[in-house]
């Protein structure tokens, strides 16, 4: 190291940081440095760096000169407060709280009253003239420092507590006087002393220095580390340590402490929304101790700290420019402010603040794109239960899957099926689900387990099946092999019995609740408009942020609709055209009759025929799409699947064939039928003869779908519209497939042209799902005019997993390892598959400029990929029609973050 670097400052004055260094003091840290710098009343405290914490990470030693740092700040903390820290007739107390960057559950929790000793005890007694208060904080940082500092199991505290209340007859701590809570102390310290085999530190800087270093530690705890895998928090940022001065809340009925949010988290409105508890310290008010009183109580107990609050609420929110949550605690009629926080909010409070806030001139629309999210949009869309309806919940677990769904209970898969096949609506109900309640959960309305969390196998599988899922429901006691469920009232839920579960809440209830749509689905559909007089705030609110998305966002979003109607929504929902129409979709039904004819044919009459047969429906699906996008593009794919997809089942098949022969009746097509089955059974069929495969092999079939777009495309022409289609090629590895179906494609479409005198514009692309097209897609470039990202089939084959078979298998393990945060099916892998789509966009453009580049993969509609499709610089996105909306949002998100707004549209 140059010896002319300046040393490196380990700790900060709470005077000296702001809420921009968060990096470095952590979010607790940054924000009391703000509310400082506010002129706000806060206890004074200093702040060690999360650069501290990395060096003692690395090294298990902290920095040399960081002990030299904190004995300076905590000296002139000493030197301002009057008083040491421990100082034996009038101790100085301080808490240890952590603070990292995010925040983070499994870290350290706060150690408050830090500084007091046998000896010091009696001081604060004296100072605070109330001997009851200074041994009741004793016991306090005893019971925290054992169980945080000193690893000792917390529940023995709890139980000597418990003992000492048992004793004296009494049901809280409150009622516990001085004499009672010495006793305590001595028992607390005889715990300590019995678990850890060293008595209570008294040295008030060792109790100090100590507890920082468990913060710093807790760091790499299990469940922090195991947190930060799931969320993708970066494992090296570590955390800041804040030592702050202590404020008494508990020094009598002048005194407690309280929370606050500066506006409703639920509904957005302004006004007084917050908790207090009179005669309590820290956690106490949201521990559930005691019952609290509402915030607006206040004014009556003490007008003074409740208007000084008031006004500080509405300071904080002019400069966060934002929703914030605060943490106070008044000692004796003054007020201290310990935290603040831009807070957490609903997804309809989002939307509502975020327009709130421009109506106030706080923030501007590219900030108010930033303060909502696609995520929260598709919650808003969700059916819901109604509100106004009166059921009797039964309990809450952990919000999986949202939805709204209502059945009668069943306690295993095997019920689930049977009752769904005869039209019974199913809640599986189990304690957790594994690989084998597949077709249960496939039956069901909904699943509602007592275990496990938000990647436990029931919420993956069911947030992959977009099924309505509630986990983790501890409260209810679920008993499969009685088939019963036992609510913690003591209600029965018996099989059979009708439960309604909220996905989007966690909420359980009995019976049914009535399920309403979405308002904000119907605005989208033009159902309700956003001036009309019944619309609610929120359909306008979100009527204006999508308005901002609108006209901010690059990418073009289209959808994944393969008929007219599902087009026709679409549109409503703001698609600017078809991004994929899967024309497989159109051969089921009577017309797979035909394609059974197309496959089984001898001879070329024959299969001429079959096609005959086929291209007048084929025409007549395509004259009814062309007419729903009029004058938007609508990218038509070629058919895609492997042909055995359309032919009857092997083994049913089989045993008809065997029944036929038995009886000896006629059976020649039937074995025939057999035969061909057997000839197209594949082994790993999503690998195997499809896509640009099965154009290249049955003669005629590509050649039919052409001649079936261009027909409509004509006809549509013919009758004054404005027909766009292209035309798209599925699964190509090479060039050459292309080139080979291109020219083919060319003579059918000029054949229509001459016959009918149009000129069609048909443009010809193809998708890139597999590797190597990815890899040559500069050579690729040169036979497509545009390119479609298929990311389910390419997210497939880089991974080499098939979707089917890993997503209820082991990827519930994965996303508990860490391995995964999220479902690659979900959201693109930007570090793989996400490369290759960089690389194949760049080397296309090369050789073809003026490329079209699309996604029609889900991850479309996937607000994080769609982020990324914007910085890679594609034109569209395609969803399927429900996800338009959110598409819309996240393009829009995407320009305003990137400041690269279109004038290009
Ligand atoms: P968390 O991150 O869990 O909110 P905090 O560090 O905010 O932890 O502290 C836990 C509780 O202790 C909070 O209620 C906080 O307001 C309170 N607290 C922390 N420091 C002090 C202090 N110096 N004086 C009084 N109360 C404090
Ligand atoms: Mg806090
Ligand atoms: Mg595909």
């Amino acid at each position: 190291m140059p010896v002319t670097e300046d040393r490196q400052k380990f700790v900060y004055d709470f005077t000296e940081g702001n809420k921009d260094l968060k990096d470095l003091l952590g979010g607790k840290g940054a924000n009391l440095a703000e509310m400082t710098n506010l002129g706000l009343p806060v206890p004074p405290g200093f702040t060690i760096t999360t650069e501290a914490c990395k060096v003692y990470l690395e090294g298990g030693e902290e920095p040399l000169s960081m002990r030299d740092e904190v004995s300076a700040h905590l000296a002139a903390l000493e030197e301002r407060m009057g008083k040491k820290l421990g100082q034996a007739d009038d101790p100085l107390l301080v808490s240890v709280r952590s603070g990292a960057k995010f925040s983070m559950p499994g870290m350290m929790d706060t150690v408050l009253n830090i500084g007091l000793s046998d000896a010091s005890v009696a001081g604060l007694a004296t100072q605070a003239g109330d001997e009851r208060f200074a041994w009741d904080s004793y016991r306090r940082l005893i019971q925290m420092f054992g169980k945080t500092v000193l690893g000792v199991d917390g529940d023995l505290f709890e139980e000597a507590l418990e003992e000492a209340k048992h004793t004296k007859g009494v049901s809280t701590d409150v009622e516990l006087d001085a004499a009672d809570l010495k006793r305590l102390v001595e028992g607390f310290k005889a715990i300590v002393a019995q678990e850890t085999g060293r008595d209570f530190p008294q040295d008030p800087r060792e109790q100090m220095d100590l507890a920082i270093r468990a913060v710093f530690d807790s760091w790499n705890g299990d469940r922090a580390k195991l947190y930060r895998r799931q969320e993708r928090i970066p494992g090296d940022l570590g955390t800041a340590v804040n030592v702050c001065s202590m404020v008494f809340g508990n020094l009598g009925p002048d005194s407690g402490t309280g929370v606050a949010f500066t506006r409703d988290p639920a509904s957005g409105h302004q006004g007084v929304y917050g908790d207090y508890l009179q005669n309590a310290q820290g956690e106490d008010v949201v521990a559930g101790i005691r019952n609290t009183m509402q915030l607006a109580e206040l004014e009556q107990l003490d007008k003074a700290s409740y208007d000084q609050l008031m006004q500080i609420m509405e300071t904080l929110e002019t400069h966060y420019r934002d929703l914030c949550d605060i943490e106070f605690t008044i000692e004796r009629g003054k007020l201290w402010m310990l935290q603040t926080r831009v807070g957490k909010r609903t997804a309809g409070a989002a939307f509502r603040i975020a327009t709130q806030l421009v109506d106030q001139g706080l923030i501007d629309e590219a900030e108010a794109l930033q303060r909502v999210s696609g995520a929260q949009l598709a919650q808003l869309m969700f059916p819901r239960f109604d509100e106004k309806a009166t059921t009797e919940l039964l309990g809450r677990g952990i919000a999986a899957s949202p939805g709204a769904a209502v059945g009668k209970a069943v306690f295993d898969s095997y019920t689930a099926v049977k009752w769904s096949r005869s039209g019974e609506k199913v809640i599986l109900i189990r304690r957790e689900t594994n690989p084998d309640d597949l077709d249960g959960m496939i039956a069901s309305e909904g699943i509602l387990t007592s275990r496990g969390g938000k990647t436990s196998h029931a919420a993956v599988v069911a947030r992959g099946m977009g099924k309505t899922c509630v986990c983790g429901a501890e409260e209810l006691e679920v008993d499969t092999k009685r088939r019963r469920m036992t609510a913690p009232g003591g209600v029965v839920v018996e099989e059979g019995d009708v439960v309604s579960i909220d996905g989007s809440t966690g909420k359980v209830y009995l019976g049914e609740v009535p399920v309403v749509p979405s308002p904000v689905v119907e605005y989208f559909e033009g159902r309700m408009h956003a001036g009309a007089d019944d619309a609610d705030e929120l359909v306008q609110a979100v009527h204006r942020m999508m308005a901002y998305a609108d006209r901010t966002r690059r990418l073009r979003v289209r959808a994944n609709a393969d008929n007219a109607e599902d087009a026709s929504r679409a549109r409503r929902f703001g698609a600017q055209g078809i991004g994929l129409c899967r024309t497989e979709h159109m051969f089921l039904g009577e017309r797979r009759e035909m394609v059974e004819r197309l496959i089984l044919a001898d001879t070329e009459a024959e299969r001429d025929e079959a096609l005959g047969a086929l291209l007048p429906l084929q025409k007549a699906d395509f004259v009814e799409l062309f007419e729903a996008m009029d004058g938007l593009p609508v990218t038509v794919r070629l058919l895609d699947p492997p042909l055995h997809e359309f032919l009857p089942d092997i083994t049913e098949l089989s045993v008809r064939v065997a029944l036929a022969e038995a009886r000896q009746e006629a059976h020649e097509n039937e074995l025939r039928l057999l035969q061909a089955v057997h000839k197209l059974h594949e082994q790993n069929p999503m690998l195997g003869l499809r896509g640009v495969r099965l154009g290249l092999v049955i003669p005629g079939l590509f050649a039919m779908q052409v001649r079936a777009i261009a027909e409509a495309a004509a006809q549509r022409l013919g009758s004054g519209g404005d027909p766009r289609a292209e035309i798209m090629i599925p699964l190509v590895g090479t060039v050459q497939e292309l080139e080979i179906v291109r020219e083919e494609a060319e003579r059918v479409i000029a054949d229509v042209e001459a016959a009918t005198g149009t000129d069609l514009k048909l443009t010809l692309g193809t998708m890139i799902e597999l590797p190597r097209a990815a890899l040559t897609a500069g050579q690729i470039a040169e036979a497509a005019e545009f390119f479609s990202f298929g990311t389910n089939d390419l997210t497939q084959t880089v991974w080499g997993f098939s979707r089917d078979d890993v997503e209820a298998s082991f990827f519930t393990a994965y996303l508990e390892k860490g391995i995964f945060g999220v479902s690659p099916f979900e959201t693109i892998d930007r570090d793989g598959v996400g490369s290759l789509v960089r690389a194949a966009v760049q080397a296309g453009r090369a050789t073809r400029p003026d490329l079209k580049l699309g996604v029609c993969g889900e991850h479309g509609g996937d607000p994080e990929s769609v982020h990324f499709f914007h910085e890679v610089g594609l034109d569209y996105v395609s969803c399927s029609p429900f996800r338009i909306p959110v598409a819309r949002l996240e393009a829009g998100r995407a320009a305003a973050l990137n400041g690269t707004a279109s004038d290009s549209r």
